[in-house]
């Protein structure tokens, strides 16, 4: 399952270095995730880094982007061809 970026979102824009995946940017109103780039953090962190730096909880799971961990490591593989994730 991808994340999300809820209009709680105050554009600090301090998730958008965190992202392993440069799956974060900035939209017309406030910042946006690709769900194609998000890994829910899988294969490159313990826990979402999105989640853990935003001040005001504004990344929440998408339940329109439902993937497996399995799925979630595929696409982690696919950005970042000859890496080795981390499965920690
Ligand atoms: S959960 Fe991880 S991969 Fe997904 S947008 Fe947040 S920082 Fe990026
Ligand atoms: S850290 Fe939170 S408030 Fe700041 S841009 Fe990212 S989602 Fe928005």
């Amino acid at each position: 399952m991808a994340y999300k970026i809820t209009d709680e979102c105050i554009s600090c824009g301090a998730c958008e270095a965190e992202c392993p995946n440069n799956a974060i940017s900035e939209g017309e109103t406030m910042y946006v995730i690709d769900p194609a780039r998000c890994t829910e953090c899988v294969g490159s962190c313990q826990s979402p880094q999105c989640v853990d730096i935003c001040p005001v909880e504004a990344p929440v799971l998408d339940p329109d982007n439902q993937e497996s961990r399995e799925a979630l490591l595929e696409k982690w593989k696919s950005l970042h061809p000859g890496e080795e994730p981390k499965l920690d």
